[in-house]
C-alpha cells in the first residue's frame, strides 16, 4: 500500500507543472532542451487539448505527466504528489493512464480481456474485482463482443479502444492520449473522439489529448499550444483557432476556416462557430434574415 505523507501534497487534485525544463543528451553529450520553463495547471475534470507542430515538445510533456520522464529542472505534481518521489510513482502511474499513437506497441496480451485485466492483476486485486473492472471497461468502450479476440486481429480504432479500456481498468483520474487518432481512418478517429468526450462528460475522467490536428481538439474545454518547447497559447478552442500567428502555423478546423471566409466575403455570420451544428444554425439564421 502506498503511504502518502502530508508533505507530498500541494493541492489535492489536478496536475501541475512548475517551471519544468526537460533536456535530452545525444551520444556526443550535446544538450537539447525540449521543454523550457513550462508552467501549467490542468484541473481535475477538464478536457485539455495539446497542440503544436512536430518537435514542439508534446510527447515530452505527455511523458512527464505520469513520471515516464522526470524533469531536468522544476517539478510535476499529480494530485499533489511529486513525480520524483519514488514511493508515489506507482500511484501516479495508476492515476494517469497513457495511450500512445501506435497501439501495436502498447498491446501485449493474446486476448482482449486479458489485455484489460493485465493492469488490475498487477495491483494484486481479488479476481472478482478484476473481472468487474474488465467488464466495465469493455462496456464503456463498446468492445464486449470482441472480448475473446486477439487484439492483433482488430482494426486500428478497435485496438486504440482496447488500449483505452486497459487504462480505464486502472480507474485513472487522468487519461493522456498522445496522437491516438493519427493512424486511424475517419470512422475510427470519430469513434475515439466520441468515446473521449463520453469519458470526460459522463465518467468525469480528465482528458489530455495531444494532437497536431486541430479538428481533433474542437470539443476540448481548452487548448494549449506548444512551440519550440514553450507554451505559445492557452485558451478556449475558439480563441486559439482565431490566432493568426505565423510562428505557430497550425491549420484551424475546416468549419472555422469556412466561417472566416464567409465573414470576409461580407456574410454576417455568428461569432464562435467551431462545430458543424453551429455552422448550420448560423447559415439558417443568415438565410432567414435575408428572406
Ligand atoms: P513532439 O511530440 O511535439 O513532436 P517531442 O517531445 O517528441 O515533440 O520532441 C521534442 C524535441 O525533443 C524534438 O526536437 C526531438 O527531436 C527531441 N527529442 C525527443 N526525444 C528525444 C530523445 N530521447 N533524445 C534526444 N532528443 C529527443
Amino acid at each position: 500500500m502506498v503511504v502518502i505523507k502530508k508533505d507530498d501534497f500541494i493541492s489535492m487534485q489536478g496536475i501541475q507543472l512548475s517551471n519544468v525544463t526537460k533536456e535530452y543528451f545525444n551520444s556526443q553529450n550535446d544538450k537539447f532542451c525540449a521543454l523550457k520553463a513550462v508552467n501549467l495547471a490542468i484541473k481535475f475534470g477538464e478536457f485539455v487539448g495539446i497542440a503544436g507542430e512536430n518537435g514542439s515538445g508534446k510527447t515530452t510533456l505527455a511523458r512527464l505527466l505520469n513520471g515516464l520522464l522526470l524533469p531536468s529542472a522544476g517539478r510535476v505534481t499529480v494530485n499533489g504528489m511529486d513525480t520524483r518521489q519514488r514511493r508515489v510513482i506507482k500511484e501516479i502511474r495508476r492515476l494517469v493512464g497513457m495511450v500512445f499513437q501506435n497501439p501495436d506497441n502498447q498491446l501485449v496480451s493474446p486476448v482482449v480481456e486479458e489485455e484489460i485485466a493485465f493492469g488490475p492483476e498487477n495491483l494484486n486485486l481479488p479476481r472478482q474485482e478484476v473481472n468487474k473492472r474488465v467488464e466495465k471497461a469493455l462496456q464503456i468502450v463498446g468492445l464486449e463482443n470482441l472480448r475473446q479476440k486477439s487484439p492483433h486481429m482488430l482494426s486500428g480504432g478497435q485496438k486504440q479502444r482496447v488500449a483505452i479500456a486497459a487504462a480505464l481498468a486502472m480507474q485513472p483520474d487522468y487519461l493522456v492520449l498522445d496522437e491516438p487518432t493519427s493512424m486511424l481512418d475517419q470512422t475510427g478517429r470519430r469513434r475515439i473522439l466520441e468515446h473521449l468526450r463520453k469519458l470526460n462528460r459522463k465518467h468525469g475522467i480528465t482528458i489530455i489529448l495531444i494532437s497536431h490536428n486541430m479538428e481533433d481538439l474542437i470539443g476540448a474545454d481548452r487548448i494549449i499550444m506548444l512551440h519550440q518547447g514553450r507554451i505559445a497559447g492557452d485558451g478556449t478552442p475558439w480563441k486559439i483557432f482565431q490566432r493568426d500567428d505565423h510562428t505557430v502555423a497550425l491549420k484551424p478546423p475546416n468549419i472555422v476556416r469556412m466561417a472566416q471566409i464567409l465573414r470576409k466575403r461580407g456574410y454576417r455570420l455568428d461569432q464562435q462557430i467551431t462545430t458543424l451544428e453551429q455552422m448550420e444554425n448560423g447559415i439558417c439564421r443568415l438565410l432567414k434574415s435575408t428572406t
